[in-house]
This record gives structure tokens, sequence and C-alpha cells, in this order.
């Protein structure tokens, strides 16, 4: 582990200023290693600054954006982006995209898709969001003059019951057209008069993550020489004062212990 760290290190500080190290690369010594399971039954290995705070309280990193405490992404056959509500703005870019092209695309009839298509490029903003779940997505898209204190714009209310109707037939005739989780979305949509931005949108994060379930210490990721250096002989370490001070210790570890798991049970309680 600390022979992979170093070559990843000494690969990074080749880019940045040796002032820097400290902050983005740096020395081995403080980290510490545990070993987690998740909820998925997968077991790996994280490291944290310091042995204080476990790693299913320390936030960890799922591309750029930090997760919740104790999430880590884990991959597997996972199911569709649940929608989630949009609970923050944060910061936004701007893109044109093109125009749509004119003949259909194969999966849509032409009478769908002159429902969809846009018949000129258009500028739309970007934003970076988060959602009730915690995670965030960076293209949720608004007008380009639309800013969060506006709120959303509900469409005209003739034009929300035309698009019921419409979509209603378009169901009809096409059951296949939306999965369900997105016809239930569209209704939701409907039914709130069409609010636009959307207030949710899907989590692409959501089905990929999984929580700490259990961890446990391996140990610091430099082995401590001064502390084995003390160690007392075995002679020393059997002394009934020597046994004495482990059992007060193991006392201090077990109630820490126990106060953390009634924490756990009033968490679980709420
Ligand atoms: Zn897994
Ligand atoms: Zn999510």
């Amino acid at each position: 582990m600390l022979h992979e760290y170093e070559m990843y290190n000494n690969e990074r500080r080749r880019h940045i200023p040796s002032a820097l190290w400290p902050f983005f690369a740096p020395d081995p010594e403080k980290y510490y290693r545990w070993r987690v399971q998740l909820d998925c039954a997968c077991i790996t290995e994280l490291f944290t600054w310091g042995n204080e705070t476990p790693p299913s309280e320390s936030r960890w990193l799922d591309g750029r954006e930090a997760l919740p405490p104790g999430q880590l992404r884990c991959e597997h056959d996972d199911g569709p982006s649940p929608y989630r509500e949009i609970i923050a703005w944060h910061d936004r870019r701007e893109i044109t995209l093109p125009a749509d092209p004119a003949d259909p695309p194969k999966w849509a009839d032409p009478d769908v898709w002159a429902l969809l298509r846009h018949d000129e490029p258009r500028a739309s903003a970007f934003w970076k969001v988060t959602l009730e779940c915690g995670h965030v997505e960076d293209s949720m898209p608004t007008d380009l003059d639309w800013k969060p204190d506006d709120g959303p714009s509900l469409a005209d209310s003739a034009r929300v019951s035309q698009m019921t109707e419409e979509f209603e037939a378009l169901w009809a005739s096409h059951p296949d057209f939306q999965p369900d989780r997105d016809l239930e979305h569209t209704r939701r949509m409907l039914a709130a008069g069409w609010p636009l931005p959307r207030p949710e949108t899907e989590c692409y994060t959501c089905p990929h993550v999984r929580q700490i379930v259990a961890y446990q210490r391996v140990g610091w990721l430099v082995p401590r020489e001064a502390k084995q250096q003390t160690e007392p002989t075995p002679q020393g370490r059997n002394s009934r004062a020597a046994l004495e001070r482990r059992l007060r210790r193991l006392e201090v570890d077990a109630e820490h212990l126990r106060g953390r798991l009634s924490e756990w049970d009033d968490v679980r309680d709420v």
C-alpha cells in the first residue's frame, strides 16, 4: 500500500509546485488505513487524514464532488436513475445546442417528433444543483436569464390541459413511449402546472453509491517505528501493572464504543 501510495504521489508531485505538496500531495505519514465493508457486501481499503475520524463519517469524492458522509461509489449491475427533488442551485455555464434535425430519429415517429423537436439553435444555462439525496448533478438546464430567486414559472393552464390530453393520447397509442418512472415524472409535471425549471431531476449518482456499514482499523500507512521500539518486553507486557494498564485502556475503548452504539440507536429510532 505504502509503495503504491509513493508511486502515485511521486507521479502527481511532478505536476504540482513543491510549496503545495503538503496540501495536494502530502507525505504518507499522516495517512491512516481502514478496511471497510459496504452495504453491497464489497470490502475495500481507504485512507483518512489522521486516525480520528472513522471512514463512515468522512466524505469521499465521487469524481470532483464529495458524497454524503460514509458513501462510496461501488458500481454493480445497478438499476435506473431515480428522480430527486432539487434543494439547492449553485453555479452555471452556458452552452448553445444546435437545432434538432427535421427528420425524426429512429425511436420517434413523425407526430411524436413534431411534439419534441427544437427547430432553432438554442442557448441554455446548465446549473450545478444539489438534490434531496445529497448528490450533485451539474447539467440542469434553464433559460439563459433565469435565476434561482425567480423560482419556477408555470405554463398557461389552458396549455397544460392541452398537453395533458396530448400526453394521455400519446401514452395510449405508444405504451412504450417512456419508461414508467419518466411517465410518472411527466404526470407530476403536468399536475404541478408544468413548472420550469423542473423541480426534480434524475440522480445519476444514487444507483451507484453504497453506504459503509462496517470498518476495521488497519494502521498507519507508514508503520510507526517509534512505537514498536517502546513496545514492552514480553516480561514487561505480562507484569501485573502492565496488565492493569491494558485493561483500563480496553475499558475506555469499550465505553467509547458503547457511546457510539447508543448514538447509532438514537439515530435509527428517529
Ligand atoms: Zn460493491
Ligand atoms: Zn442521489
